[in-house]
């Protein structure tokens, strides 16, 4: 295993990226990478994450008691506890409130239509998780129904958690779910979104599956030629199944892209 400082060191190159792409403000959002069978080590408490030291990384058994004398882990530990107990194979874990991300969380719009296929590869589904008082178990309770079959959450009125079989790729589908979440925000202010079709996203989700990706996708408002055509994957397994019937998993709300942009072309209007 990689050394445990080297492991600190790069937590806090992380926090640096996380505060200097504004995922987080003040001492928002935490970082966390298991070390062993026994133990993850984790963010401290109060601590912004552009300025973090290496040695005040904190180390915690997997109850969440601190093994670091003096120190006081991340108050929202229990979520990272939550995936780690529920998904073996993950190595880490990271928390932000990105912009974009937290605003479609916020107003409740799923992230699930299917615009971009590098999205639909690195993050399968971004189901929208109830909301949690932070720093409670009801914070992550409602994570448990979708952690085994998703790598990225957006958070009701809260923000994003992803994770990975390592630190990067964990931070890496941060930035991915940021910058997917930007670009619908604009693509909805510009207009008609043209998804990718029932037929084309079962050919992404079936490349995500032959790179070990696991998950299920229900993906939201597919253009009219495919709509009854949308591909679910379902643990190695791809099922074509209609959108809007999907059973499992959280219920993607039906948008329509439309009635988006003239929504936020109303509002625009009103602020301007
Ligand atoms: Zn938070």
């Amino acid at each position: 295993m990689t050394g445990l400082h080297a492991i600190k060191k790069e937590i806090v190159e992380i926090g640096r990226r996380i505060y200097n792409r504004g995922y987080a403000a003040a001492n928002d959002g935490n970082i966390s990478v298991r070390l062993d069978s026994e133990r993850i080590v984790i963010t401290p408490t109060g601590v912004s994450k552009g300025f973090m030291d290496p040695d005040s990384m904190v180390i915690c058994s997997l109850e969440g008691k601190s093994l670091t004398r003096n120190a006081c882990p991340s108050s929202e530990i229990k979520m990272h506890l939550t995936v780690y107990a529920n998904r073996p194979e993950i190595q880490s874990v990271v928390h932000a409130h990105p912009p974009y991300a937290t605003a479609f969380g916020i107003t409740g719009i799923p992230l699930t239509q299917a615009m971009l296929p590098e999205v639909i590869m690195t993050l399968g589904g971004i189901p929208l998780v109830e909301y949690g008082t932070p720093g409670t178990d009801a914070l992550s309770r409602p994570l448990i129904p979708y952690i085994k079959d998703h790598d990225a959450f957006l958070m009701q009125n809260h923000g994003a958690l992803t994770i990975g079989n390592d630190l990067s790729t964990a931070y890496y589908r941060m930035e991915t779910l940021e910058h997917f979440a930007h670009i619908a925000f604009i693509s909805h202010l510009l207009g008609k979104i043209h998804t990718l079709p029932g037929p084309e996203v079962s050919k992404l989700l079936d490349i995500r599956r032959k790179q070990g990706g696991t998950g299920v996708f229900h993906p939201t408002a597919c253009n009219s030629a495919a709509a009854d055509a949308c591909a679910i994957l379902e643990t190695g397994e791809t099922v074509v199944e209609s959108a809007i019937t999907g059973a499992s998993g959280p219920k993607p709300q039906e948008i329509s892209e439309h009635f988006i942009a003239e929504l936020v072309r109303k509002l625009l209007r009103e602020l301007s």
